[in-house]
């Protein structure tokens, strides 16, 4: 299951990134279902298991709209809450032609998600777009009921993440400069994470684990990226459901990679998250060309 945020994306297409006091022309315009909780939702459904959102969005159109989209996902929203007097999360993107992106995020009824049950779960994933205690409390309760607890700290707090919430994470997830704003790897494991893994973008995957603290890496799948907006919740929602699957977390990571490179190659967040028959075709793509490789060239004679 997945505890975060829901917001209406609001995507500006530009020709580069507007700097401070700039104003820029765009080239296009599009509203899009988002948050990082929906978005990893849609990307674990999507990956092909049973999920269910925790989460919160205002009593209006937007909030509307992204139960209608959950629904088409077949995510079970039982535990969504329709909050009083606040407005539906809102995120305003701007996406350049070289794919990069910038992000204002307006957490509205998102900052009211809180947790009274947990149904049942192998692997609770969260983010941190929704109060930080409301992810200690729902990792908390899954701890106690037996479940996988996976964090992907994004946006990092300013003032960091407690022990008390890193105790609780099997699997922390950060990209390369949230684990930086976090102290490191061996910061992280010393707190009580389980496992760190550290996407990178392009240059792929990074996990350490303890006992031991071994480290091993999984490439990058190649693809030509036109957006990377979502690429890290592609990559968290498809390996919570590797997990959740029973995979274990190297074969998980390898299928979350597949997912976050294909989520690159077309705009958006949820519209570009991929279907687990996408992302078992750039698997198998991968193999036969790796397997290609390995034939040994026969002799001439
Ligand atoms: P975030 O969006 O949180 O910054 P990343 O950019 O690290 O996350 O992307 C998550 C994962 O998606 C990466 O570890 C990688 O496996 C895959 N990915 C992202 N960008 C690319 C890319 N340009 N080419 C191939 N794979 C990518």
């Amino acid at each position: 299951m997945v505890v975060g945020s829901a917001n209406l994306d609001l995507v500006a297409r530009t020709l580069r990134l507007p700097g401070p006091g700039e104003t820029v022309l765009g080239s296009d315009f599009a509203q899009h279902p988002g948050g990082k909780g929906l978005n990893q939702a849609v990307a674990a459904a999507r990956a092909g298991v049973t999920v269910a959102f925790l989460g919160a969005v205002g009593d209006d159109d937007a909030g509307r709209t992204l139960r209608t989209v959950a629904a088409n996902e077949g995510i079970d929203m039982s535990g969504l809450r329709v909050a009083d007097g606040v407005a539906t999360g809102r995120a305003v993107i701007t996406v350049d032609d070289s794919g990069e992106n910038s992000i204002v995020v307006i957490p509205g009824a998102n900052a009211r998600v809180h947790v009274d049950v947990l149904p049942a779960a192998t692997v609770v994933l969260a983010q941190l777009e929704v109060p930080v205690a409301t992810v200690i409390a729902a990792f908390a309760a899954a701890r106690s009921a037996g479940s996988r607890t996976m964090l992907n700290p994004a946006p990092v707090p300013v003032d960091g993440l407690s022990d008390e919430l890193l105790s609780l994470c099997d699997i922390l997830v950060p990209n390369e400069h949230e684990v930086e704003l976090l102290g490191g790897v061996d910061r992280l494991l010393a707190s009580g994470v389980g496992a760190v893994v550290v996407t990178q973008g392009a240059a792929g995957v990074t996990v350490t684990e303890v006992p031991g603290a071994t480290t091993w890496s999984v490439e990058a799948f190649e693809v030509d990226p036109v957006d990377t907006t979502g690429a890290g919740d592609a990559f968290c929602g498809a390996l919570a459901a590797r997990l959740a699957g029973g995979d274990d977390l190297r074969p998980a990571v390898r299928y979350a990679a597949a997912g976050g490179a294909l989520a690159t190659t077309s705009a958006g967040a949820v519209p570009s998250l991929p279907h687990a028959a996408d992302i078992e075709r750039l698997l198998s793509r991968t193999r036969r060309r790796a397997a290609t490789h390995a034939i040994p060239q026969r002799p001439k004679r």
